[in-house]
């Protein structure tokens, strides 16, 4: 007989917050993942004093999921100013939020963001998009981001400028392809929200949720290679049993009778450290030069100084893909943008380390907010959860999680 009530294969947010949902509900659950630790795309590295996240990503403090799940105060989240400083060679401008800052209304009246309509509209969508629940953002026609702002009318001018440069960083894709829906949901949660990041790393947030679990066990450095009703085949041969079963990874390779064409967006990311900032502190700086390699740079240790040693700073740069050139052209390069951008700095900062995370977003048609609990089952006690079942976004991961639990739970009891 199954020894475990529930297997659950992937420890990142979904899977762990499905497993919190379980071991309340009394149920023996056993968390099996191929990594040495939990988190999957939530991933830090502690190097020389340094902590290096893999890949540039924040935790929006908006997210109602995170609000349930995680204790922000043990976090101890620290937040990037709202808004942006924008830079192209040497035109550069700052992008204030108004609604936190009223003494930034006439600044941004003259800002060279975009023209006046620009910041009227953008003062409406703001409007709109609150008063919309997250269920009506993710009902609407979904059209890419780009097709949803030219249809509301904003111009070239700040698209390119201050749109393309955000959210493609936030979508890791240029062209803006990405649903309106995630855009719309990405732009409440910022107008609602602060971006931050866990004062010890984005990590931390996967460790802060393995702290709330109790029973729960853990079997990690374990590469399932299949999925069967009540057993999983580890790569070694190994068959571990259990009553249910919640995939919260990509089920391609471990449950190929679900057909998924799944595509995923990149990115590239390289860090550097410096004694000096020269950026605005506590902005994230967004390049918007059409050709440049830079896509955002965030000076990590302005928000949270634990992210470097004393005396230090560190430099998180984003690029945009570039799949033929080698890793020291691209830090070349990076080097040679910014300082025909004024940085004359950027010369002699220490490279520390660069990531590229092939697999960081699922690129996903159809987004949702949420679904029936019941679609989570995809066979007979197997389910599924992971980010790329609603939306790309940490929110998303916890409530799919919360999805197949609760699926399996009412399995359980019957
Ligand atoms: C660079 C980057 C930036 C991001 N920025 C943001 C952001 O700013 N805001 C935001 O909301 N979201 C952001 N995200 C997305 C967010 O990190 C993810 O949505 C979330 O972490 C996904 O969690 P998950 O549990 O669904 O999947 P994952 O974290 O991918 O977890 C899957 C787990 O399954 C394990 N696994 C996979 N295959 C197997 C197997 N065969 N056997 C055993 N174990 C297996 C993996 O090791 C992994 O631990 C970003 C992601 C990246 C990479």
């Amino acid at each position: 007989m199954a020894n475990y009530d529930a297997l659950i294969i992937g420890a990142g947010a979904a899977g762990l917050v499905a497993a919190k949902e379980l071991e309340n509900y009394h149920l023996k659950v056993l968390v099996i993942d191929a990594s040495d630790r939990v988190g999957g795309r939530l991933r830090t590295d502690k190097v020389d004093g340094f902590t290096l996240d893999h890949g540039f990503q924040v935790l929006l403090s908006a997210y109602p999921l995170a609000q349930k799940h995680l204790d922000f105060k043990a976090l101890n989240l620290k937040p990037f100013k709202s808004g942006a400083f924008c830079f192209s060679g040497r035109d550069h401008f700052l992008v204030e939020d108004v609604n936190r800052n009223a003494a930034a209304y006439l600044r941004m009246a003259f800002s060279p963001v975009g023209n006046i309509w620009d910041k009227l509209k953008l003062a409406k969508l703001r409007k709109e998009v609150l008063s919309k629940s997250e269920e009506m953002i993710f009902n609407e026609p979904e059209i890419s981001t780009l097709d949803y702002l030219k249809q509301r009318g904003f111009s070239d001018k700040i698209i390119k400028r201050f749109f393309k440069p955000f959210f493609g960083g936030i979508f890791l894709e240029d062209e803006l392809k990405t649903s309106c829906r995630q855009f719309q949901f990405i732009f409440k949660m910022f107008a609602l929200g602060e971006a931050m990041l866990p004062q010890d790393g984005i990590e931390s947030i996967a460790s802060h949720l393995k702290s709330q679990l109790k029973e729960t066990q853990f079997r990690m450095n374990a590469q399932v290679k299949a999925v069967r009703k009540g057993e999983v085949e580890i790569s070694d041969g190994e068959i571990i049993t259990g009553k249910q079963i919640i995939i919260a990874t990509d089920p391609t390779a471990i449950f190929p009778q679900l057909v998924q064409d799944i595509s995923w967006n990149e990115t590239h990311q390289y860090y550097f450290a410096s004694p000096k900032n020269p950026f605005p502190k506590g902005y994230i700086s967004l390049s918007f030069a059409e050709d440049a390699l830079i896509n955002n740079i965030a000076v990590l240790s302005d928000v949270s100084p634990k992210y470097a040693p004393k005396g230090q700073h560190l430099i998180s740069v984003s690029i945009r893909n570039q799949k033929s050139k080698s890793d020291d052209q691209i830090e070349n390069e990076i080097r040679r943008e910014l300082i025909a951008s004024g940085y004359e700095g950027a010369r002699n900062w220490t490279f520390i380390r660069n990531f590229k995370i092939k697999k960081a977003l699922p690129s996903i048609s159809n987004n949702a907010y949420t679904r029936p609990f019941e679609e989570s089952r995809i066979a007979e006690g197997i389910y599924i959860a992971g980010d790329l079942m609603l939306n790309p976004s940490l929110n998303a991961a916890m409530e799919s999680g919360e999805l197949a639990a609760k699926a399996l739970i009412l399995n359980h009891s019957n």
